[in-house]
């Protein structure tokens, strides 16, 4: 097939706050440099993202740590920056069952008074606006398919098609994908990225621990007043959760809005664990209830989080290509916070770039010194204190707070120097090893829970995420032996991929011509979020990206 070829100089792959704050801080440090007369001269960078629009697949809490910013963008204050609330009063609570039980005080790492809370979409947004006075080009609606290589050398990407039917044939509308040459690719499509996924893999880019990940749940709810008229920020541990690692976030927006969500481990054992279904049982508690009474669910999405931290760190560059953000790691998991060290990566990619560029040679010669500049810079010092934080939990809850305990008082070390994880999903057991009730009886008593005021299920909360794929589209959810699906995985675990998937992508539905399940795939309701790439048991589920511009169109999330 004939493609287009677009030579750029600088490709990434990804506007979240990493990849748009490394063409921004480059974009600058080319005009210093050329001004100065040390430069390497016009320079063209293009940033490629996946969304129908900057920021609608880009979902967090968030408490926003402004340190990276502070260095960005020292005036950002004054630049209609869009700040939800600022952090005036916060808190921590241990929930039982009814109860709750607040913390007499709150421990350093989740501190955040004075910091901005933020929707990452409108953050975003305004990030891309900042890149676009730049006139860097960004071009949404164009997912990265492949890394091209050159031998070991990343060479660039191709493109995603645009209309190919379910058979794979080219519609009226086809547009095959571009092939974007580039001296230098910077992969930062946020947690679990495919193309991220494939360099690991080819160039053997694996960190020390595999990553492990939890899946974050949230909704944004308007509530009949304020929450509170300062920045209001709780924290929970405990219920619904028990014995497995994860707890609860509750942000006030502007106005009565407020952001609701809760993270459960993707390390657990029970294959009927199911993140969206432990945030419905959130909700219920008596406190939560109270706090949402005669208020309304305006928004939903779920998105997995890569929590293993330095040590599940890979190599972070390769010949012609650098990682950053979540696609590296880069997220401190005992804060609960990314966008900082997103935004701080993207900008040491960018230095590590132009002094490439300078040299003219963009082979991992010269590119390693990203390492070096992370190394030296205050990521490396804030990562390094929780390098065994999220490892600590894998043997409970109340033994990892033990452990964390420790690590406080000795710079991380812990009882252990390092603390290694097994792989997130080779927690999981078998239905027969934990004595679990039949499958279809549990499903079937948890959907009669939902109430459709303070609980939703799944389906009602895909709504809410606005989700919109080309229905007409190859699934971009390749299983490799559903067989596998309807026996082995049915007798074994269950079917786990119904319960994991916050957004009812997999369904298991009657077989009319050889009796039994078959499995089916709802590939419309994807939400991005990447769980079933991580979490299914059999490592048969490989995610795609869809048709450009498909998936959720998180707004205020
Ligand atoms: Fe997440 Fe996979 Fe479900 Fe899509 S299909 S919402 S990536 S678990």
């Amino acid at each position: 097939m004939q493609r287009e070829t677009l030579p750029v100089d600088v490709l990434i792959v990804g506007a979240g706050p990493a990849g748009l704050a490394c063409a921004y801080h480059l974009k600058q440090l080319l005009k210093h440099a050329n001004k100065a007369g040390n430069g390497p001269g016009e320079i063209e960078i293009m940033v490629i993202e996946k969304a129908r629009e900057l920021g609608a697949h880009n979902l967090s809490g968030a408490v926003m740590d402004p340190r990276a910013l502070n260095e960005l963008l020292p005036d950002w204050r004054d630049r209609d920056f869009p700040v939800e609330r600022v952090v005036e009063d916060e808190g921590i609570y241990y929930l039982t069952q009814t109860g709750k039980v607040k913390a007499p005080w709150t421990p350093p790492p989740l501190r955040n008074h004075g910091f901005p809370i933020v929707s990452i979409n409108r953050l975003v947004k305004w990030l891309g606006e900042l890149c676009e006075a730049e006139e860097i080009l960004i071009a949404t609606e164009t997912p990265g398919q492949h890394l091209t290589y050159d031998g070991a050398r990343v060479t660039g990407v191709q493109t995603g098609d645009k209309g190919v039917n379910k058979q794979g044939e080219q519609k009226n509308s086809f547009e095959p994908g571009a092939l974007i040459e580039s001296r230098v690719t910077v992969l930062t499509e946020g947690t679990r990225g495919s193309l991220t996924k494939e360099a690991s893999i080819r160039l053997n880019l694996h960190g020390e621990m595999p990553q492990t990940y939890v899946l974050g749940v949230k909704e944004v709810w308007e509530l009949p007043k304020s929450l509170s008229t300062r920045g209001t920020v709780y924290h929970t541990l405990g219920y619904p959760l028990g014995q497995l690692f994860g707890g609860s976030w509750i942000y006030s927006m502007r106005d009565n809005l407020i952001s609701i969500g809760l993270v459960t481990d993707l390390a657990y054992r029970n294959p009927y664990t199911d993140p969206h279904y432990n945030f419905q049982k959130f909700k219920q508690h008596p406190w939560i209830k109270e706090l949402l009474r005669d208020g309304k669910m305006l928004g939903y999405g779920a998105k997995t989080i890569p929590e293993g931290g330095w040590f599940s760190m890979p190599k972070l560059y390769a010949d012609g290509l650098l990682l950053a953000g979540d696609s590296a790691s880069f997220l401190n998991s005992q804060r609960l916070k990314g966008i900082h060290l997103a935004i701080k990566s993207g900008m040491l990619a960018a230095e590590s770039i132009l002094y490439a560029l300078k040299r003219d040679d963009t082979s991992s010669a010269s590119l390693r010194i990203y390492k070096d500049l992370v190394d030296a810079s205050w990521v490396r010092e804030e990562l390094w204190q929780v390098r065994n934080f999220h490892q600590a939990f894998e043997s409970g809850f109340f033994g990892g707070m033990f452990q964390v305990a420790a690590q406080f008082v000795s710079s991380g070390r812990g009882f252990k120097a390092k603390l290694l994880s097994d792989e997130t999903h080779t927690h999981m057991s078998k239905v027969k090893e934990l004595g679990l009730k039949n499958r279809d009886e549990v499903l079937a008593s948890r959907a009669r829970e939902f109430d459709r005021i303070l609980t939703f299920d799944k389906l009602s909360d895909v709504y809410k995420s606005k989700t919109l794929h080309e229905e007409d589209q190859p699934v971009h959810l390749h299983v490799a032996d559903t067989e596998i699906c309807r026996t082995k995985c049915r007798e074994e675990f269950g079917n786990p991929c119904e319960f994991f998937c916050p957004a009812n992508v997999y369904e298991m539905v009657a077989d009319e011509e050889r009796g039994g399940v078959k499995l089916q795939i709802n590939a419309s309701n994807c939400v991005h979020c990447k769980t079933c790439d991580i979490m299914d048991p059999y490592k048969i589920i490989t995610w795609v990206p869809p048709e450009g511009g498909g998936g959720p169109e998180y707004s205020d999330l």
